[in-house]
């Protein structure tokens, strides 16, 4: 699939949109993700996480492991695909743990999956909790990097898609300019 047919799929699906948002900082921005709406289409969600399995096929990936709520689909997807076994971490104080028993073991090929990533906190406390456990993972994969790929989480990572989304003040806002209705994205 080419980024363009991606796009579409994720446009279609509510993950990308475009409008005119007042975002919760009080900053104006003209596109808003919700990565959480494609994992409603079981087929749609399988689709992006065997783009997501793709570079990594060959790699001998145990496990596929993505920090709770988003990543635990997106896990289970991705390690259907890679014939490989799926857990998640889950926030515990200012960390990410394995929770229900979940046990990584020495010598396990863990790829870390994330949908999209900002500043790189949920996934960079999975990659730690792995680390703690003796174990490096082998890469990361993330379906949007927003960073406009500056991110550097200190291991090879695959972005499906880079996006760089700008946010303008109330007072230098384009699209205001425009005259667009703002709305609140209905997160
Ligand atoms: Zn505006």
């Amino acid at each position: 699939m080419k980024t363009e047919a991606l796009t579409t799929l994720l446009k279609k699906t509510g993950v990308i949109l475009d409008g005119h948002f007042l975002l919760t900082s009080g900053r104006h921005s003209g596109r808003f993700l919700l990565c959480s709406q494609l994992l409603q289409y079981p087929e749609e969600a399988e689709k992006v996480c065997r783009l997501l399995a793709e570079p990594f096929k060959g790699e001998g990936i145990d496990t596929v492991v993505g920090p709770a709520m988003g990543g635990v689909i997106l896990a289970y997807e991705v390690a259907r695909a890679l014939n490989a076994r799926a857990l998640y971490t889950e926030k515990e104080d200012q960390a990410m743990a394995f929770k229900r028993g979940f046990r990584i073991e020495k010598g396990e090929r863990i790829l870390v999956v994330e949908d999209a990533v900002t500043t790189g906190g949920s996934i960079q406390k999975t990659i730690d909790c792995i680390r703690r456990e003796g174990v490096e993972p082998v890469a990361a994969a993330v379906m949007i990097d927003r960073t406009g790929g500056k991110l550097a989480l200190g291991l090879p990572t695959r972005a499906l898609m880079t996006m760089d989304i700008e946010s303008y003040s109330a007072d230098h806002c384009p699209l205001c300019r425009q005259g667009l209705p703002l709305t609140r994205p209905k997160t």
